[in-house]
Formats: structure tokens, C-alpha cells, sequence
């Protein structure tokens, strides 16, 4: 499957703005975007000074923001958001909801990773439990009711004793709720536009695939 293996730091310096795509490195001084705010590339420190962007750049880059955000590649994105066309609703919401509810989400959210792309390598290897059953799929959506647990022979694991040292039932979204002391947690209804703290203007990217 296509990945993003260049740095992830370059991404936020082309957005302009702290993706926190890195974990606990985003908030020290060796942020990317601390020392070098400006775009990747040859000429990025010139393109500080361009003329403002055009509709369709404004649209592209929401766009593609939320995918760096979610770490979702152009097809699977693309995939969502013709979901999101075909549910009631705003588009635009539907689409942040169906990617609010992805696993390797909802591992970040509940603070077992620090970054999504950390949760995303937790579920890949098999670290968690969806309803009982070993889910290693990090696009696989959660629904209202669903119980996401680590693994019981994970939770011996260093990884995870470190992670439990670090949860923070205070920190957890509403529509989630975290059991810090089993390593679990429960989703209690399905995330609104409210609980999700991304900055994003969804409605450019309804503009962008509406082209
Ligand atoms: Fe972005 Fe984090 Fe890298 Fe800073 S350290 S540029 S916030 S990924």
C-alpha cells in the first residue's frame, strides 16, 4: 500500500502551520516549523513573499491539509468523501466524522500514541482489540458502543507499561471514555464537527472535489 515516506516536518512547512504530525517533538524548540517557517524546496523562502493564493490553491491546500492531518492517501481520501456525499448531512462534516472515527484516530485520541502516525504503527502491529476481536486495520471505522482494548499480551509489553504511565482520562474527547487502568476505551456516540479540534475549513475541500 502507498505510503508518505519523505520527512513529515516538510508537510507542515508547506501548510504554513504545526500539523503535529511528530508527537512530543512538536512541542520543543526542534519543531521544523520553529526554525525554518517557511516552504521546503529551493526557492520556499521566496514563496513567503508570493502574491495571496488563488480560490483553487486555498481549496488544494485544505485539501490537502486534512490528509496530512489523518495521514490518508489521495485514493482512500478521494473513497471517503463520495461516502461523505452520499450521507444526510453537510459533506464537509461527514467527511471530518468518517475520519475522526478511523482506528489509528481513535488510538491517538485516547492517548495511547502520541501522533496518529505512532497509533497507526500501534494498530498495524497488532496491538489492539476491537470488541474482543484483534483488529490491525487502522481505517477500520468505530461506531457508537465499540470497545477498543490493548491487547492482553501487549499490555506486558514496555511499550505499553510506558503508555500507561502517560494516559490522561482528562484529555480524552466526550464522545470517547478512557478506562486508563484496563488500557481501554469506549465509544460512547459518534464524534459531532464540535469535538473535532482540527483547524480545518471543511467547506474548501467540499469546493475542491466540486470543481
Ligand atoms: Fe510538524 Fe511536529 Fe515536525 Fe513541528 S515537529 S514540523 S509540528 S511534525
Amino acid at each position: 500500500m502507498a505510503r508518505y515516506s519523505d520527512s513529515v516536518c516538510k508537510l507542515c512547512r508547506r501548510e504554513g502551520e504545526k500539523l503535529f504530525l511528530k508527537g512530543e517533538r512538536c512541542f520543543t524548540p526542534k519543531c521544523a516549523i520553529e526554525r525554518r517557517s517557511y516552504p521546503p524546496g529551493l526557492h520556499g523562502r521566496q514563496a513567503q513573499f508570493r502574491r495571496k493564493e488563488s480560490d483553487y490553491g486555498q481549496q488544494l491546500r485544505a485539501k490537502q491539509k486534512a490528509r496530512r492531518i489523518y495521514g490518508v492517501m489521495e485514493r482512500q481520501f478521494r473513497r471517503y468523501f463520495s461516502i461523505a456525499q452520499r450521507q444526510k448531512g453537510l459533506t464537509g462534516v461527514n467527511l471530518l466524522i468518517l475520519l475522526e472515527r478511523r482506528l489509528d484516530n481513535v488510538v491517538y485520541r485516547l492517548g495511547f500514541a502520541s501522533s496518529r502516525a505512532q497509533a497507526r504503527q500501534m494498530v498495524l502491529h497488532g496491538h489492539f482489540d476491537v470488541n474482543g476481536r484483534k483488529t490491525n486495520v487502522p481505517s477500520f471505522l468505530v461506531s457508537p458502543g465499540d470497545v477498543i482494548a490493548v491487547r492482553e499480551r501487549s499490555k506486558k509489553t514496555a511499550l505499553f507499561k510506558d503508555v500507561a504511565q502517560t494516559l490522561d482520562e482528562g484529555r480524552v474527547p466526550d464522545w470517547l471514555k478512557l478506562d486508563a487502568n484496563n488500557l481501554s476505551g469506549q465509544v460512547l456516540q459518534e464524534p459531532t464537527r464540535e469535538h473535532i479540534d482540527v483547524t480545518l475549513n471543511e467547506q474548501l475541500i467540499v469546493e475542491y472535489y466540486s470543481r
